[in-house]
């Protein structure tokens, strides 16, 4: 007997079932035609409709109505040809972007963007009002939020979103800040194709250990191929490819092309063409399940037949199966190497594409799921193993902030780079830098900083009793190893001696979004200074090096440099020495050349008079 009583439909959850389980995280795809909500409920992902709507998704589109009214989704779409000013889509084209991202594709918009400062992220203008595209999304995610609570009743505080494979930091962060403005908790940003593996059961299993896929995800308006390889239950993107304006909507407009012709219509009222293009969407959707369509615009039929369509439309398959090539390629695999492939996106509902993707591959293709659901059943079983309902399933993430330790001089050396993937191990060696030195201080930090202090300390420790030897002789081996909950272990050891030293931090996560994105941004205003400050601590470092072994030279063969000698050699120490207080890198790198220009004939003759020395001995012995 079922323990619960639950609604087979995604309807209200019984209040029993509420408090079997862990917190409901749920999984969002913010998609750029569609969007929409899934949950794990019962052990099963589902999408959630609303209850207004037997319809799970949610077009991506914003009406701004009078008064500042906001609408999202269908209510919205219907503007799309009434009110085109007032009523935007595809925002996603523009998370992340600056304004020079988007100045090319800009005439593809039918709304304004406008651009304050090139450098600057873009903004879209409403009537007299700005809206950043993390706001407009924002309002996307609001609706879905409200959408989703409406339905199950309880509220929602915590997400994973899903974004494509390729989107680097800035629209990651985007679209993060976009959840938090929806008063979400953006818990993970999970990659789309990682999500449709997740939603088809690919990497939850151990027997998944070593496979590659191939996610073909052809959207509304855009198109995207990635290969993944699933290793010690990560998900690595082993290469993306694809075309940001190639999707359903250029099929679309095959039709209406096609009608165009055929019919010799007249599109130049905005009103009527809009008609004819929701048509001719209405047309390639039923051409998916039969062979001829008929519809008709105030009384005029329009017809088209679906092997005409295939014939139309085919050149626009095979650019995608070109990127597939280019996918494989990037990712030096052979199609043979593909042990899935998966399907993703409304338009692989198209027969056409299905079969001309299945004869790539030279495979059959998974493509049991709703295609336009894929990717959020996935971020919903991300969001369950998140909610601590699938014990034995591996979290899979990266390093938010580079970690490293400080070395001579205070900088950063980075020894597991930002967005590695965890749980990962990274080993690297070091030595001292003066004689003797027994005891040697770890100091970790977070962040992307050339210079310690303006990254975050993390803890330190010292490896003691190094048994004294000159400086660049011992063997320290610094070892990371940063495990799937977040955890970095620092182990040092000095491998002539044998002695050890290890800490473990546990609050590597213990920063806040904010922070995180801070220190970012501070990092890319400062790429430049932080250039040049590692380049005078490099210099000084260098020189310091140089300083010593002059010293000790001038001490070593006190006995046969002349007295001029050795007066030249300390003063241009003594030069080099008070230009390394200053805090000009070009000062400091001339001396070192002035006294290694004076020093190198000098260490000639000491070689020399070392290897006689050494011959001499052998004959006395
Ligand atoms: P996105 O990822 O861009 O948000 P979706 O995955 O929701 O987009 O796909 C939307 C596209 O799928 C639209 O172009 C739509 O016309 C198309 N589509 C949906 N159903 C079908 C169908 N049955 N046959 C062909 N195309 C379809
Ligand atoms: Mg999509």
């Amino acid at each position: 007997m079922a323990k619960f009583s639950i609604d087979l439909k995604a309807g209200n959850l019984k209040e029993e079932e509420k408090s079997s389980r862990g917190e409901l995280i749920v999984g969002i795809d913010l998609g750029t035609t569609n969007s929409l909500v899934a949950i794990v409920r019962d052990g099963k992902s589902v999408a959630v409709t609303g209850p207004d709507s037997k319809n799970v998704l949610v077009p991506s589109v914003l009406h701004f109505g009078p008064q500042g009214k906001i609408t999202v989704g269908d209510d919205a779409k219907q503007y799309l040809s009434s009110d085109p000013a007032n009523t935007l889509y595809s925002v996603k084209r523009l998370m992340g972007k600056s304004y020079q991202d988007v100045s090319e594709i800009e005439e593809r918009f039918g709304y304004e963007i406008i651009d304050e400062d090139e450098d600057k992220l873009v903004k879209v203008r409403v009537k007299d009002k700005f809206y950043t595209p993390i706001e407009l999304s924002g309002h996307i995610l609001r609706a879905l939020k409200q959408r989703i609570e409406a339905e199950l009743g309880e509220p929602i505080q915590k997400a994973v979103i899903t974004v494509p494979a390729y989107f680097n930091d800035a629209q990651r962060q985007a679209t993060r800040d976009a959840g938090k403005l929806a008063g979400l908790d953006v818990l993970r940003i999970l990659n789309e194709p990682t999500a449709s593996s997740l939603a088809y059961g690919i990497g939850l299993k151990d027997e998944d250990e070593g496979q590659t896929i191939a996610v073909y995800d052809l959207g509304g308006g855009t198109f995207d191929i990635s290969i993944l390889r699933i290793e010690q239950g990560i998900f690595e993107v082993l290469s993306t490819n694809g075309d940001t304006f190639l999707g359903g909507d250029d099929f679309d407009q095959a039709i209406v092309d096609y009608w165009t012709k055929r019919y010799d219509l007249d599109l130049s009222n905005p009103v009527f063409r809009a008609r004819v293009r929701l048509l001719a969407e209405e047309a390639k959707k039923e051409l998916s399940n039969q062979d001829h369509f008929v519809g008709n615009i105030d009384g005029l039929a329009l017809e088209i037949e679906h092997g005409y369509f295939v014939s139309q439309t085919k050149s626009l398959v095979q650019r995608t199966l070109d990127s597939c090539q280019r996918a494989l390629s990037d990712a030096e695999l052979s199609k043979n190497d593909i042990d899935h492939v998966i399907m993703v996106g409304g338009s692989t509902r198209m027969p056409i594409v299905k079969k001309a993707v299945g004869e790539f591959f030279g495979q059959t293709v998974n493509d049991s799921l709703d295609p336009d659901q894929v990717v959020a059943l996935g971020a919903a079983i991300q969001a369950d193993v998140l909610a601590g309902n699938q014990q034995d399933v591996l979290l899979l993430d990266i390093t938010p902030l580079s970690l490293g330790i400080e070395t001579v001089g205070g900088l950063m050396d980075v020894i597991i780079p930002r967005n590695n993937k965890v749980p990962t191990r990274v080993g690297r060696k070091y030595t001292t830098s003066v004689d003797g030195q027994k005891n040697l201080k770890v100091a970790v930090f977070q962040g992307e900083r050339d210079m310690v202090a303006d990254n975050r300390k993390l803890g330190e420790f010292v490896l003691r009793d190094i048994p004294p030897m000159p400086a660049g002789i011992p063997q320290i081996e610094i070892q990371f190893y940063l495990d799937a909950d977040g955890i970095l272990r620092v182990k040092a050891s000095e491998n002539r001696s044998g002695t050890e030293q290890s800490i473990t931090i546990k609050s590597q996560y213990g920063i806040s979004e904010e922070e995180m994105a801070l220190m970012l941004i501070d990092s890319l205003n400062h790429a430049e200074q932080d250039l040049a400050g590692r380049a005078l601590v490099e210099a000084r470092n260098e020189a310091n090096n140089v300083l010593l072994s002059t010293r000790k030279f001038i001490k070593n063969n006190e006995s046969w440099l002349s007295n001029e000698q050795s007066i030249a050699l300390n003063q241009l120490a003594d030069n080099l020495e008070k230009s390394v207080k200053g805090g000009d890198k070009d000062a400091i790198n001339s001396r070192v050349q002035e006294l290694n220009i004076y020093s190198e004939p000098l260490a000639h003759e000491a070689l020399d008079r070392n290897i006689a020395v050494a011959m001499k001995g052998k004959v006395i012995e």
